[in-house]
This record gives structure tokens, C-alpha cells and sequence, in this order.
């Protein structure tokens, strides 16, 4: 199991990011600050840093600057804000192993991580999801139906991913919201409902259960 330490100070978007990662199998350790970040790096307990650049005390900048002078070579993803993103690149002086613009859906996030924690397994990396007669291949992302091969628009194809990676598990709405449309999204949105009913048209109506009060599952 993958240990992952996320550096970052605004409640939510740690919260956000710590949930899904735990959810995932991983064990994290969240802290707010850069002093505390660097401690807890340099303690060699993690796999990889989620690093927020605006941290109090110590900004991302200085942590990693500072990791990588003492010679530690944790692998880093960077999370800063989109309209910020080239003068974050120049100031990570090739320090970062990646960058998360925010705000980033969760989905974004876990792709990174997983592709920074296992760099030479990626030829063996799982390609296609496959339950019943439904397979989705990951790298043309298309989907086929019983050999039938259906087109998927991105976010249709980000909801039948996730409901593919948890099969038969009951996924709440909020849980793929999230997921897919990201935490900065309205809560009260009616777009899973939305989304979800363009995949039974595409995917065949019996595939996606409605369980009444919780949520969705595939079936
Ligand atoms: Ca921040």
C-alpha cells in the first residue's frame, strides 16, 4: 500500500483530496503547513508528496527547493492554481515531477499519482476495465457493448470509468460528483441524474440500478 502525503491548507480541497485517495487504497497523511510538510517528508515515510504551492509558513516553493537540495527524490505533484501555472513551472526549476492546475477533478488527480508511483510499470499497467459484456479501454477511451463498439463524450466516459473501477458497489451522488465534475461543483446539481441517463441510453437501461435514497450501481 502507498503511502501519500498531502500538503495543503484549505480544509476543503484537503478533505477532497484525502477521501478519494483513502477510498483508493491509499494511506495519507495530511498536513497544513510547509514546515510541517518538509518534517513529514523528510521523515522518508511517504511515496509521494501532494504539494500545494500557497502553504502558510513555507510556501511549496521552499519545500521543494529544500527536499531536493538535502537529495530526497519523493516524487512530487504540484497543485496551483490555473491561472498561475507558467510562473509556478518556472519557479519549481524542474524540482515538481508533476503539476495539478486547480481546480482539478479527483479522477485528474489519482491519474497522476498512480502514473508518478509506478513510472517503470506503466506497459503493465491495467488498460481495459471490463464487467459482463461491457469493456472500456482506457487508452483509445472508447467503450464497446457486447462487441459493439459506442461513443462516449469525456464525462460520459469519466462516470462509466468510475462506475466500472467500483462494479456492483453503490456509488452516492455526491461520491460522483465529485469524482467526475470535481469538488468546486454544485452539490445540488442534478447533472449525475443527467449524465447517468445518457449512459443507459448508450449502455443499455438495465446496466446502471437506481438504489433508492443512496445512489447508483452497476449491475
Ligand atoms: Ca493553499
Amino acid at each position: 500500500m502507498s503511502r501519500i502525503l498531502v500538503a495543503e491548507d484549505e480544509p476543503r480541497i484537503a478533505s477532497f483530496v484525502e477521501k478519494g485517495l483513502k477510498a483508493n487504497g491509499f494511506t495519507v497523511t495530511v498536513v497544513g503547513d510547509g514546515l510541517s510538510a518538509l518534517d513529514a517528508a523528510r521523515s522518508g515515510d511517504h511515496d509521494l508528496v501532494v504539494l500545494d504551492i500557497g502553504l502558510p509558513v513555507l510556501d511549496g516553493f521552499a519545500v521543494l527547493r529544500a527536499l531536493r537540495s538535502e537529495g530526497s527524490a519523493v516524487p512530487v505533484v504540484v497543485l496551483t492554481a490555473r491561472d498561475s501555472v507558467t510562473d509556478t513551472v518556472a519557479g519549481l526549476e524542474g524540482g515538481a515531477d508533476d503539476y495539478m492546475p486547480k481546480p482539478f477533478r479527483f479522477e485528474e488527480l489519482l491519474a497522476r499519482v498512480r502514473l508518478r508511483l509506478a513510472p517503470d510499470r506503466q506497459g503493465g499497467e491495467l488498460t481495459v476495465l471490463t464487467v459482463g459484456d461491457l469493456a472500456l479501454d482506457l487508452r483509445p477511451r472508447r467503450a464497446h457493448v457486447g462487441g459493439r463498439t459506442v461513443d462516449l463524450s469525456a464525462r460520459e466516459f469519466a462516470l462509466a470509468e468510475t462506475f466500472l473501477r467500483h462494479p456492483g458497489q453503490v456509488l452516492a451522488r455526491e461520491q460522483l460528483l465529485s469524482h467526475v465534475w470535481g469538488y468546486d461543483f454544485d452539490p445540488g446539481s442534478n447533472v449525475v441524474d443527467v449524465y447517468v441517463r445518457y449512459l443507459r441510453k448508450k449502455l443499455g437501461a438495465a446496466r446502471i440500478e437506481t438504489v433508492r435514497g443512496m445512489g447508483y450501481r452497476l449491475v
